[in-house]
């Protein structure tokens, strides 16, 4: 950081890529660490089963927060091992059905399928990122085996219609996965329709590197990783006790402020969007008006390239899409799946709203877009 930026700089607006774990929540975790380390396998003395039962009542309060079971619930290392998990059902013969605007932690391991003999439909999204519950009914043929669609998506915040997924796959007799990461703590979703979710805790100001997989009970799953036979051999290593605890406490904090923090970030995002496109000339958002999750809002600015806009808004971390793809060049695949050309992609900003934003952060952002954006076109074109 450079020397002349105040304390207070930058403003974090990339909440879809990570939140900062709560400080309720650190506080949670700390006697796990410390006094209470034991390893939750190791039941024959007092520090095991303090930790055992510390993460028995985690798994209570996570599966409370989804409304199912305690075990139907189990814990993974983050959302990429848990759609990692849910798509190791399948085997040569099976056909999966997905879509273009999943994370890559669904479509990487949907392509190394279709390498190994898996037939493999990727559904493409309208205009906004929806998927078309015809278009997926009309997708489902006698050896499909799953249907993976997320419930909302990290870049253009497009909420999708799970319950019709779920019912339509229900109808069909196949399994349906909903990977539920950009979405849960953010919005009510409702996985007990569907047969497997995906979450990760540190999207919900929990910890990194925890999260869990719901597979509904009866639905048969193969592990991806075998060894001592922990979370009844769906995910076998010692579990990150003081992780689940946070994830825990985490989850419990959503549940009673999420409904107004959902609120109060959709009217700060609706005041950036108008502020946006009503002051900067040639600025276009990407992604659906409605069924947007609150703290999400992308945007293309023409004529300008979104590596340079970020790097030049010193004061914001901002992104310009997936934290896991925003590494590579050309445009995000979410932006192409839903057909902005080429360009408008690459100038594209993906702002990520979250609880430390303010309507005094706003006016600063665009006070900066303005004079950036203007300041960039004017060099560009000259
Ligand atoms: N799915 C979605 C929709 C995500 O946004 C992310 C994180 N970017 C993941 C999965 C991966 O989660 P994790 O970081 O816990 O592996």
């Amino acid at each position: 950081m450079s020397e002349d930026m105040p304390p207070e700089f930058p403003i974090y607006l990339d909440h879809h890529a990570t939140t900062p774990c709560d400080a309720r929540v650190v506080e949670a975790m700390l006697p796990f660490y410390t006094t209470n380390f034991g390893n939750a396998a190791s039941l024959t003395h007092e520090h095991g089963r303090r930790a055992a039962n510390a993460v028995e009542d985690a798994r209570i309060a996570i599966a409370r927060f989804f409304e199912v079971q305690p075990n139907e619930i189990y814990l993974t290392a983050g959302a990429t091992e848990s759609n990692n998990i849910a798509l190791n059902l399948l085997a040569p013969g099976d056909h999966l059905v997905t879509s273009a605007v999943e994370h890559k932690s669904v479509l990487a391991p949907a392509r190394r399928l279709e390498k190994k003999g898996v037939e493999l439909t990727v559904l493409a999204p309208d205009r906004e990122g929806f998927i078309d519950p015809g278009t997926l009914r009309d997708a489902i043929r006698p050896n499909t085996k799953l249907v993976s669609i997320e419930a909302a998506n990290g870049e253009i915040g497009t909420i999708q219609p799970i319950g019709e997924f779920a019912a339509i796959c229900r109808e069909r007799g196949v399994l349906y996965h909903t990977d539920v990461t950009q979405a849960a703590g953010k919005i009510a979703v409702k996985i007990a329709g569907a047969d497997l979710a995906s979450f990760s805790a540190h999207k919900l100001y929990g910890p990194k590197g925890i999260g869990g997989l719901y597979v509904r009970r009866g639905v048969r799953i193969e592990p991806l990783i075998v060894g001592g036979g922990q979370e009844k051999n769906v995910r076998s290593g010692t579990v990150n006790v003081p992780g689940v605890v946070g994830m825990a406490a985490a989850f419990r904090i959503r549940k009673e402020e999420m409904a107004g923090e959902a609120e109060r970030l959709t009217a700060l995002r609706n005041e950036l969007w108008e502020r946006i496109t009503s002051e900067i000339s040639g600025a276009f958002v990407n992604g659906p008006r409605e069924l947007r999750l609150p703290g999400n809002l992308n945007v293309s600015f023409d004529r300008i390239e979104a590596d340079s806009l970020i790097v030049a808004m010193r004061h914001f971390s901002l992104s310009s899409g997936s934290a896991c793809s925003s590494g590579e060049r050309g445009p995000s695949p979410v932006l192409t799946a839903i057909g902005v050309p080429e360009p408008a992609a690459l100038g594209s900003i993906r702002f990520g709203l979250g609880r430390s934003n303010t309507a005094e952060h706003i006016a600063m952002l665009v006070d900066d877009l303005k004079r950036i954006v203007a300041k960039l076109r004017e060099i560009s074109a000259a």
